[in-house]
């Protein structure tokens, strides 16, 4: 049995109020959580959650990262400035990155190895838009999307790795996929990670995201290949949060 995790994705969300209240309330209710939990925020916080949640039980982590080591990139941030404030984990190839902000699976590739490099678990998005899935694409694309981060980061890596099955449809829409349609795509990707590393691929997390709430959760998570929940909107109130985590345990 693999554990569950359950990770909150901010996006660009937060104040220094806000956070101290969220983080609060969270470690409130986290007393007797089994599942593991963690919160990816932006940058500018990661130093507030380093003194918050020291010590807690709630991970932390960005939402990008550099491909590059420490050098000449303007707005940039490296892994290694991550794990100095003391992140687990890191989100790479979210779809609104790959939508807005250009980058490609040969990118985000690179942005994993950058994270592994650093000893950070990098937590891979992949995710296929409504036309994509409407045309009998979503394996490929999603295949696509995985192979690239495994032909970078090799067999070996398979182990530290996060996977993120993230329908592009299903995110901050409020139309979640079936658990049965979840658990299709998530299959497929533990057979591509199987590939790769047979033995490591038994222990990879492989996370849904695409509103995750408080009610829909426990079926999602019952599947077999659905590891835990990557999660935005329900992430920002830590009632909600908790009884995602809460359903995971
Ligand atoms: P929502 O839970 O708001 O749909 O967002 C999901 C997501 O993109 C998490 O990375």
């Amino acid at each position: 049995m693999r554990p569950k995790l359950v990770v909150g994705n901010w996006k660009m969300n937060g104040s220094r109020a806000a956070n101290a209240m969220l983080l609060t309330g969270i470690l409130e209710g986290l007393q007797d959580a089994k599942a593991a939990s963690a919160v990816c925020v932006p940058a500018p916080y990661l130093h507030q959650c380093q003194d918050i949640l020291t010590g807690s039980a709630l991970a932390w982590g960005a939402q990008d990262v550099s491909c590059q080591q420490p050098g000449a990139y303007t707005g940039e941030v490296c892994a290694s400035m991550l794990q100095d404030f003391g992140c687990r984990y890191v989100i790479v190839g979210h779809s609104e990155r790959r939508a807005y902000h250009g980058e490609t699976n040969e990118l985000v590739a690179r942005k994993a190895q950058s994270a592994l490099d650093a000893g950070l678990t990098p937590i891979v998005c992949v995710g296929e838009t409504l036309v994509q899935r409407e045309a009998g694409q979503t394996m490929e694309v999603v295949g696509a999307q995985l192979d690239a981060v495994l032909a970078q980061v090799g067999p070996a890596a398979v182990g530290k790795l996060v996977v993120a099955y993230e329908p592009v449809w299903a995110i901050g829409t409020g139309k979640t996929a079936t658990p049965a349609m979840a658990q299709e795509v998530h299959a497929a990707l533990r057979e591509k990670l199987r590939a790769c590393n047979a033995e490591a691929a038994e222990n990879v997390l492989v996370l849904y995201g695409g509103s995750m709430k408080p009610d829909n959760a426990a079926d999602l998570m019952a599947q077999p290949d659905i590891d835990g929940g990557l999660i935005g909107g329900a992430a920002l109130k830590a009632a909600d949060f908790l009884a995602i985590i809460e359903a995971a345990s």
